[in-house]
């Protein structure tokens, strides 16, 4: 009889099963792009307060959606914030900690080859999927695109290259599709926008994820004649041209989107990969430090999550979040169940986006790259130099990190501290390390911001005048 009632139980059980899979199969599943810019100021669009650089189009994608107050990459560098972004977990869990792939330092390395790709999940879900832009993430043949989830292809593999024409790229720098180099001509910021707009054109269809990763605001500071114009006189002229560029072309696909009457059902993240460089007249506003520094200014990012089915414009949200989130995010608004072997390290956001939960997606964060550290636990934020010290912020009180709390708050300050410990031993060392000229910089850098010094270079060749002027002065 029990076997009976078990078998009865079971069969209704799969009979509600399959009426919930089919009416999620009837409601369409949406498009998921990742916009994802390169080194930008965290106060440098309309919408986080800029008042010098103009960004329409953005400001009515960030107006579309919610617009995140206090939401972190993984990484305060351009690879190991993509490598986190790409993958929902901690990049350091599989030993791409530093910067760099597929050079000196990282030589073969790059995204370990048994790590999951949100594209592959995507993939596998369904999805067609495009790699569009800037991928760093290595160069060798199983870390290309096309090997980790991508069906397609338009981009470059290297960190960062001229946004016009080279006479001879190498296979990193060349722009291609698939493998296969491209001729292009004009300017690479526009021919991103065109191909996201072609893409969305031949893909509608059908649910598609496009990862959408200009290359712009990153050096060099390449921007069109006309726009270099049209900025004239202006303080952060390069900048600001670069800055429109990346506005139209974005306002470009947003059009598209509309016009092929597929943006209400687009879910798109919009978010730099670090904070503003020190060499791209890039502004942190309120915020300490910048690209490759554990303050504020290096992983704080302007970050936009917009849904118009499902979510409402206007939006703002406190809770503090992670880059890490967008995988969870996706794939759960995609409705695909990942492995349950895939323990990822973000949280599916959308429950917060559309008033069911309320709160801190995150109570904890962490950060590391080689010899600076970093943990962000309530309004708490600790930073940690090798061989140095520490610090403790009270960020609700002091977001420009200049008061040290760690020995008024030794509770406080231990706390975060074990919990930073246990995440770090959950961790790989790091499969590779940077050149010793730029880990000398960045710790240079902080060590001073963390004793409110006078910072004395910012790069190498800095490091290098910097050095030998000592020498002089002490010579005479
Ligand atoms: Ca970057």
């Amino acid at each position: 009889m029990k076997k009976v009632l078990r078998s009865v139980a079971i069969l209704l059980l799969l009979v509600a099963c399959n009426s919930i899979t089919k009416q999620a199969s009837k409601e369409q599943k949406p498009n998921i792009i990742v916009i994802l810019l390169d080194d930008a100021g965290y106060v440098d669009f309309g919408f986080m307060g800029s008042k010098d650089l103009e960004t329409p189009n953005i400001d009515a994608l960030a107006k579309s959606g919610t617009v995140f107050t206090d939401a972190h990459v993984s990484a305060t560098v351009c690879a190991p914030s993509r490598a986190g972004l790409m993958t929902g977990i901690y990049q350091q869990r599989f030993g791409f900690e530093a910067n760099g792939t597929g050079d000196a330092h990282s030589g073969d390395l790059g995204l370990a080859d048994d790590v999951t790709t949100m594209a592959e999940v995507l993939k596998e879900g369904g999805y067609t999927t495009i790699a569009l832009g800037k991928w760093h993430l290595g160069g060798t043949p199983t870390d290309h695109p096309n090997q980790r989830g991508f069906d397609e292809f338009y981009g470059f593999l290297t960190g960062s290259r001229s946004y016009f024409p080279l006479e001879n790229p190498n296979e990193y720098r060349m722009l291609q599709h698939n493998g296969k180099r491209i001729a292009f001509e004009g300017y690479m910021t526009d021919v991103l926008g065109d191909a996201s707009v072609r893409y969305v054109k031949e893909n509608k269809d059908s649910p598609f994820f496009m990862y959408l990763a200009y290359n712009a605001v990153h050096t060099p500071m390449h921007a069109k004649e006309e726009h270099l114009k049209k900025y004239e006189g202006h303080p952060r002229k390069e900048l600001a041209a670069m800055t429109w560029s990346l506005d139209e072309n974005i306002g470009k696909l947003q059009q598209e989107l509309q016009s092929l009457g597929i943006a209400e059902n687009t879910l798109i993240f919009f978010l730099s990969d670090n904070g503003g460089a020190h060499n791209n007249q890039s502004s942190s506003g309120p915020l300490k430090g910048w690209k490759g520094s554990k303050f504020e200014g290096g992983h704080r990012i302007p970050f936009v999550v917009s849904w118009p089915k499902k979510i409402e414009g206007g939006g703002m949200f406190e809770g503090l979040t992670s880059s890490l989130d967008i995988f969870a995010t996706a794939v759960a608004a995609a409705t695909i169940a990942p492995e349950e072997l895939l323990q990822l390290d973000g949280v599916d956001l959308m429950p917060f986006l559309i008033g069911e939960k309320t709160g801190n997606p995150h109570k904890q964060l962490f950060w590391r790259k080689l010899e600076e550290t970093a943990a962000r636990s309530g309004d708490h934020k600790l930073i940690r130099l090798d061989d140095f010290g520490h610090v403790l912020y009270d960020l609700n009180k002091d977001l420009g990190e200049t008061r040290d709390l760690s020995k008024e708050r030794p509770q406080e300050l231990n706390a975060i501290l074990q919990k930073l410990e246990s995440w770090e031993h959950t961790l790989l060392e790091p499969l590779w390390v940077e050149g010793r000229d730029w880990m000398d910089v960045t710790y240079h850098v902080h060590k001073q911001l963390m004793t409110n010094d006078t910072i004395h270079y910012k790069s190498p060749s800095g490091m290098k005048g910097y050095l030998e002027k000592q020498k002089n002065d002490g010579n005479n």
